[in-house]
């Protein structure tokens, strides 16, 4: 069982695509672990996205992802961070295939409505930066749901 980092951008607030987003991870047959909505400061955003800041779009990405509230998330399921990059889509809406989220929300890579870890060292490391790891809900009574026996 994999845990990874999601997490609905200050665009995807906006457009009221939280719903959508939840909803798409609980029918793939994902378990939510922990939610928040949050202001990040710069510090957190400049590590969050430490690989790219060396990049021309490094600055105006960080001046974007503190700018409004986000709604992050910790997911658990198999395989879940390849499952959830192709749910995605690509980085670039030109690119992302239709049915994934930024394929069918997203009108450009500088605004592309979520974020996914990319490997399982990222998603620890990126949990880490917005969530106390020791606080997660342990998702285990989840998945017993559809073997209880009715009355
Ligand atoms: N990004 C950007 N301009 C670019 C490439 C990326 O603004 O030319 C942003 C984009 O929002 C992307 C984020 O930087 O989601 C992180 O880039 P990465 O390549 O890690 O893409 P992701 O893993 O989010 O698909």
């Amino acid at each position: 069982m994999q845990r990874t980092f999601i997490m609905v951008k200050p665009d995807g607030v906006k457009r009221k695509l939280i719903g959508e987003i939840v909803s798409r991870f609980e029918q793939k047959g994902f378990t939510l672990l922990q939610a928040e909505f949050m202001t990040i400061d710069r510090e957190k955003a400049e590590y969050h996205y430490e690989e790219h800041n060396e990049k021309p779009f490094f600055g105006e990405l960080v001046d974007f992802i503190t700018s409004a509230p986000v709604f992050a998330m910790v997911w658990e399921g198999e395989n879940i961070i390849e499952v959830s990059r192709t749910m995605i889509g690509k980085t670039s809406p030109t690119e992302a295939l239709p049915g994934t989220i930024r394929g069918d929300f997203a009108f450009c890579k500088e605004e592309n409505v979520i974020h996914g870890s990319d490997s399982l060292e990222s998603a620890e490391r990126e949990i880490a930066n917005f969530f106390d790891p020791l606080k997660l809900r342990d998702g285990k009574a989840d998945y017993n749901q559809n073997v209880r026996k009715s009355s």
